[in-house]
């Protein structure tokens, strides 16, 4: 008979759903969900629901309260937002003959459009256009993908594409970024 009491303070530092988590792990039950999580805007409990594209977390007291988050891994996460690099506007995934991208909410006033990389607008990935100073976007035409000027129509430079990269029609030794 050891008495460790150091140590098991320690193990109960240990948050307590993880705790529980652990002590249900091997059990042989799963199911009752222990832990809880509270809406940010009315402290309701928050409920797995399912709707038409999925699993997503409404609060019990809908529809007096509208909260809503995504679902990942059995946690609440909430919807990130993305805003048009152009006008500020929101932008909005979208489906249209089965591709999906994004496109600025203040469409027709700004025809924006984002390829969608794993859910998320592709606005991370920047090629300058050359020609404007804005920037390049992949766009899948008759022929396949090719890069083409953010401002469009107003500015027509296009590049290539090569396995999701702009292929520059001269390449300059000047410098690589
Ligand atoms: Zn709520
Ligand atoms: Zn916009
Ligand atoms: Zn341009």
């Amino acid at each position: 008979m050891s008495r460790d009491d150091s140590h098991d303070t320690k193990a109960r530092a240990v948050d307590s759903w993880e705790q529980e988590f652990l002590n249900q792990d091997g059990s042989g039950y799963i199911g009752t969900p222990s832990k809880r999580y509270r809406c940010p805007k009315c402290h309701g409990v928050l409920q797995l629901k399912q709707g038409k594209n999925g699993a997503f977390w409404g609060c019990e007291n809908y529809p007096k309260c509208d909260y809503s988050a995504n679902d990942e891994d059995g946690r609440p996460v909430r919807p990130k937002k993305y805003f048009c690099p152009l006008c500020g506007g929101q932008l909005r995934k979208k489906t249209h003959s089965g591709n999906t991208f994004w496109g600025c909410s203040n469409y027709p006033d700004c025809k924006l459009t984002l390829e969608d990389v794993s859910g998320e607008p592709s606005s991370s990935r920047k090629y300058p256009c050359r020609a404007c100073g804005h920037y390049l976007v992949r766009k899948k035409g008759v022929k396949g993908y090719f890069w083409g000027c953010i401002k469009y129509p107003e500015c027509k430079h296009t590049l290539p594409d090569d396995k999701g990269h702009p292929v520059p029609k001269k390449l300059r030794s000047s410098g690589d970024q």
